[in-house]
């Protein structure tokens, strides 16, 4: 018995022995892994996080979006971030920025040609087809949020990956639509604090544009020698985009150019007036923009897009824009006649425009409600009040916490920077005494309370 006693003793010696040695050698192994790889990853060119240092203005920005978004009466649809490429390509159309040089297109694996999608229109009116919602009552209100992706040259205000605020409405040609629009979008950024101007125009129908650009490019041209490069190669490419060049030659040349306003349809400009007077209902302050055309394909009739007041026009662009979109289902596929019309509020420079109106002094981020912060000392309090914590949750009564802070300054220095008007404290004398403390945090007052009392009394502190 003794031999094979010895022999087992020594067997899970080895194997210990030789456990130690795998560890060693996945540690050393792992070691030289970073030793190898010591490169440290950013993310992709153009690409940004949003960090928690900015996280005040996004909330806000979320906040603002969904409460406009319900105020109306929009719903919430999402859509995938790729698509088939053709859909942006039949959609947004060959000659554009967008489709010829931004467009993150790639074969997937088994050979299909996809896009991340460079804005939000196209994948809600495909959409909006595949989901049959012209069997709901129409017109059909949505609204959306995300990232989208356009392999732009990356510069303040300009990413290749940056996030919109859309609304779209689908199944209606009234001019009260895109009135209705147009003041969503001036209502979201003044929610946050940044007034705006609209700059608008009617591009009219299809037809009316092909009419105009052929006395547009008749007109450009005669004026061809005095063109820029890059206007010489839209006059056969894109000529309306030649329109909102910055060059400050050709801007000399469009001068005299003929103005699309005249080449309206009667329709088309009584649409157009009657946006006009619900703009002027709602006191929103426009500007009527001659050579806005947006560039894209799909556009007709209303285009427009919102400036901060006041502000420089040509460093940073748009804060977002929109407009009418009338054949875009039919062209997909929809049924025919479903006119449609939305717009795109880009966030990022949204958050750029809060941060330099609160540069200026202005108040812009909504503050979130005042509320209530939980601390806790010691581990005995630190098990009580996590089950207080979620039985105030179950009552409504929500209050903010964290268990991974241990001493109560650093979670009085949390409470502190997160605004809260009150901190509710557990240590372990509150514990026996089933009591629980609350601090005014503007005051620095205290008072101790029954724990039984505790959601009613908290409930009390919200409702002021
Ligand atoms: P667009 O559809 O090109 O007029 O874009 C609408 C809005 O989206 C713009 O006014 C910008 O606020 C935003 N946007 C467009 N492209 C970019 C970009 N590359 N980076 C950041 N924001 C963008």
């Amino acid at each position: 018995m003794p031999p094979a006693k010895k022999t087992a003793k020594k067997t899970t010696k080895k194997v210990i022995a030789k456990k130690k040695s795998l560890v060693k050698k996945s540690v050393a192994e792992k070691k030289g892994d970073t030793k190898k790889n010591k490169k440290i990853f950013e993310p992709i060119r153009g690409m940004k996080d949003i960090v928690p240092r900015d996280e005040k203005y996004w909330l806000a920005i979320w906040k603002s979006a969904r409460e406009l978004a319900r105020a109306y009466s929009y719903n919430y649809i999402e859509t995938p971030i790729i698509e088939p490429t053709q859909l942006f390509v039949r959609s947004i159309g060959k000659g554009t920025d967008v489709v010829d040089k931004e467009m993150y297109t790639f074969d997937d694996r088994d050979g299909n040609k996809v896009s991340m999608r460079p804005e939000f229109t196209a994948g809600i009116a495909r959409s909006f087809i595949s989901n049959g919602m012209m069997n709901m009552p129409q017109p059909v209100k949505l609204w959306t949020r995300g990232p989208l992706f356009r392999y732009d040259r990356p510069q303040a205000g300009r990413y290749r990956q940056f996030h919109q605020f859309g609304c779209e409405v689908i199944g209606g040609r009234d001019p009260v639509i895109d009135a209705e629009l147009i003041n969503i979008g001036y209502n979201f950024y003044r929610d946050l604090g940044i007034n705006t101007e609209v700059y608008i125009n009617s591009i009219g129908s299809l037809e009316d544009r092909q009419n105009y650009i052929i006395e547009l490019v008749g007109y450009l041209r005669s004026k061809r020698s005095y063109l820029s490069d890059l206007s010489k190669k839209r006059l056969t490419k894109n000529p309306l985009r030649i329109l909102d060049s910055k060059d400050e030659q050709d801007k000399e040349v469009l001068q005299d150019a003929p103005q699309i306003i005249e080449w309206l349809s009667q329709d088309s400009k009584d649409f157009f007036m009657k946006v006009l007077e619900y703009l002027d209902e709602l006191h929103i302050p426009y500007v009527l923009q001659p050579t806005l055309v947006r560039g894209l394909d799909y556009y007709c009739d209303t285009v427009y897009e919102y400036y901060v007041e006041g502000g420089d026009h040509t460093s940073q662009g748009a804060l977002g824009g929109g407009g009418r979109y009338d054949a875009l289902i039919e062209q997909l596929g929809g049924r025919e006649s479903t006119p449609a019309s939305g717009f795109g509020l880009g966030l990022e420079r949204c958050v750029l425009a809060m941060k330099a109106a609160q540069k200026e002094g202005k108040k812009v981020v909504t503050q979130e409600k005042p509320t209530i912060f939980f601390a806790q000392l010691g581990e005995m309090a630190r098990r009580k009040a996590l089950r207080i914590f979620e039985e105030l949750r179950r009552d409504g009564v929500y209050v903010m916490s964290t268990l991974s802070k241990g001493s109560l300054r650093a979670q009085l220095e949390l409470a502190d920077s997160m605004k809260v008007t009150h901190t509710a404290i557990l240590g372990q004398k509150e514990v026996q005494d089933k009591t629980i403390i609350i601090r005014d945090m503007a005051t620095g007052m205290q008072e101790i309370i029954d724990q039984k009392t505790l959601a009613k009394h908290l409930q009390n502190i919200l409702k002021k």
